[in-house]
């Protein structure tokens, strides 16, 4: 699968406290993720979090787009 648990996300929309990184905590039907400003905790379907997702980090550390990011090419 395409996301795994420590990845470094960006979202549509970023949390209320400001920050727009999010790390992924679980993975499942659900999907939980950690605001990295406040550290706050919340949980997404997968479907919402797959229309929600726009960047995640390589390992190269940079953010790429969601559309163009392949694990298995890395
Ligand atoms: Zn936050």
């Amino acid at each position: 699968m395409k996301y795994k648990v420590d990845d470094i996300v960006t979202l549509k929309k970023g949390h209320p406290c400001g920050e727009n990184l999010w790390k992924i905590v679980r993975t499942g039907l659900d999907i939980k993720l950690e605001c990295q400003g406040c550290n706050r905790v919340v949980w997404l379907s997968r479907v919402d979090f797959e229309k929600r997702i726009r960047r995640i980090k390589n390992k190269d550390g940079k953010f790429i787009s969601i559309i163009h990011y392949d694990p298995e090419e890395e």
